[in-house]
C-alpha cells in the first residue's frame, strides 16, 4: 500500500473538484457545457514564444541544464522579479522550477520541518493544504472575510501564531477571490513576520493582473527581502500553463540550498523550453495583451452580473477569477453549483473548495471568451430567477 506521506497529501480525494470533473466528462460525451471552473487560458501561447521554442529545439538545445536553471534564464527571471517588486534582484536569488506549484512546494520544504506550523489564508488556492501536508507541517487557516474585500487582517493572523509557527503564506492577486492586497494589509503582515521572525511565502503568480492597481510585493518592504520567498510563474502572465515554467525568489543562501531539492526531484528544467522562456521574459511576450484581455472580460462580466438580483460581488479586482456571493439564494454553494450545471449546463466551482471562508460563494473563471461569459451570465440570470 502507498506510504502514509503520499496518502496524506489529499486525504479527501478530489478535494472539491468533483463538479469540474463531472462537467468535463459530460463535455467529452458531447454535452454543450460552459466551463467556467478552471484557470487555464482559452487562448494559445503567443506565437513568438512557440517559434522561439521550435528554433531552440532545432538548434540542438536538447540537454540537461544547470540544476538551478540556465544562468541566462535565472538572470532574466531575476530582472523580471526585480521589476515586479521594485527591488534589485540578482540571479543567485532565483531558482527556476517547472511551474509555480514546484516553487511553492520548494518554499514550504525549505522553511518547515515536520511538525512545524504555518498560517495560510482562506479562501485559498486548492493545492495549499496538500503542499503543507506533503512537508509534514501543520497549518492554521485564517479567514479573510468577504466584508473586508477578502483581505486578511493582521490581528487574525497574529491570533493564529504558535510557538512553532515558522511561515505565513499569502497570495495576491488572489485565487479564488480576485482580491489585490493593499499596502496597508501587506505592511501589517510584514510587521508580524519581522516581530515573530517568520518566513513570508508570497504567491504572486498573478502579478501581471493587479486590476487597476499597481502590483505590490511584500518582498520590497523594509526588512522583508531576507525573509520573503516569492512564488512566481510564466503560466498566467505569459500564457504558458502547459510549458511548466516558474521560479522562486528569495535570499541567496536559502536559494542555494534548494538546488539539492531540484537535484532529487526534477534534475533541472527542459532545455529548449528554458531558451524560449528567456526570450519571452526579455521581450515581455504576451504580458500586456493577456492583462488587457482579462481586464476587459472582468469589466464586462462584473457589469452584466451586477444587474442580477440576489448576486453580489466583493473582492474581484484582479487575477483571473470572480467570486459571486450567492448567500441571498436559498441553496448552499455546492447545491448551487451542481444544480447550475444540471439545469443550465454551466460549470463553476463551489466556494467551499477554497475553504470555509468562501462558503456562500461560487467562483467564476474568466478563462473564456466574452461571448461565452455573456451567455453564462444569461443562464445565471435565468437560474437565479427560478429560485426568486
Ligand atoms: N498559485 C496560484 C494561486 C495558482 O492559482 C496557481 C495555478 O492556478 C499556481 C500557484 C500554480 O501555477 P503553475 O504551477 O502553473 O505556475
Amino acid at each position: 500500500h502507498p506510504s502514509a506521506r503520499i496518502s496524506g497529501i489529499t486525504p479527501h480525494g478530489k478535494d472539491g473538484w468533483e463538479i469540474h470533473f463531472a462537467a468535463m466528462a459530460r463535455r467529452q460525451a458531447g454535452d454543450d457545457i460552459l466551463m467556467l471552473s478552471v484557470g487555464d487560458h482559452d487562448f494559445d501561447t503567443p506565437s513568438a514564444t512557440v517559434e522561439a521554442c521550435i528554433a531552440a529545439a532545432r538548434a540542438g538545445h536538447h540537454h540537461y541544464t544547470q540544476l538551478a536553471g540556465l544562468p541566462s534564464l535565472r538572470a532574466a527571471m531575476a530582472r523580471v522579479a526585480g521589476e515586479a517588486a521594485g527591488i534589485a534582484t540578482t540571479a543567485d536569488e532565483v531558482i527556476a522550477t517547472p511551474g509555480g506549484q514546484l516553487a511553492l512546494f520548494a518554499a514550504v520544504q525549505a522553511t518547515l520541518d515536520p511538525g512545524d506550523h504555518a498560517v495560510m489564508i482562506s479562501p485559498y488556492y486548492a493545492t495549499y493544504p496538500g503542499t503543507f501536508r506533503a512537508a509534514g507541517a501543520e497549518f492554521t487557516v485564517v479567514e479573510a472575510r468577504a466584508d473586508d474585500g477578502f483581505e486578511p487582517r493582521a490581528d487574525a493572523i497574529s491570533a493564529a501564531l504558535r510557538d512553532n509557527t515558522r511561515a505565513v503564506l499569502i497570495n495576491t492577486p488572489n485565487n479564488p477571490t480576485g482580491a489585490v492586497y493593499s499596502r496597508q494589509c501587506l505592511e501589517g503582515i510584514a510587521e508580524l513576520c519581522r516581530q515573530h521572525d517568520l518566513w513570508l511565502i508570497s504567491d504572486e503568480v498573478y502579478w501581471t493582473l493587479p486590476g487597476g492597481k499597481t502590483h505590490l510585493s511584500p518582498r520590497a518592504l523594509p526588512g522583508m527581502a531576507e525573509r520573503t520567498l516569492v512564488v512566481n510563474s510564466m503560466s498566467k502572465s505569459h500564457g504558458m500553463t502547459g510549458w511548466r515554467i516558474g521560479w522562486l525568489t528569495g535570499p541567496a543562501d536559502l536559494i542555494a540550498r534548494l538546488v539539492s531539492l531540484n537535484l532529487v526531484t526534477t534534475y533541472g528544467l527542459n532545455d529548449f523550453v528554458s531558451r524560449a522562456a528567456i526570450q519571452a521574459l526579455d521581450n515581455a511576450w504576451g504580458i500586456d495583451e493577456i492583462a488587457e484581455r482579462y481586464a476587459t472580460r472582468r469589466r464586462a462580466f462584473l457589469e452584466a452580473v451586477r444587474g442580477i438580483e440576489g448576486i453580489t460581488v466583493r473582492g474581484s479586482e484582479g487575477g483571473m477569477y470572480v467570486m459571486l456571493d450567492i448567500s441571498g439564494i436559498d441553496l448552499d454553494c455546492e447545491r448551487f453549483a451542481w444544480r447550475f450545471l444540471e439545469s443550465e449546463r454551466v460549470a463553476v466551482m463551489p466556494g467551499l473548495s477554497f475553504g470555509e471562508a468562501a462558503s456562500g460563494h461560487v467562483r467564476i473563471s474568466l478563462c473564456q471568451s466574452e461571448e461565452v461569459l455573456r451567455e453564462a451570465t444569461e443562464r445565471l440570470r435565468r437560474f437565479v430567477a427560478s429560485y426568486g
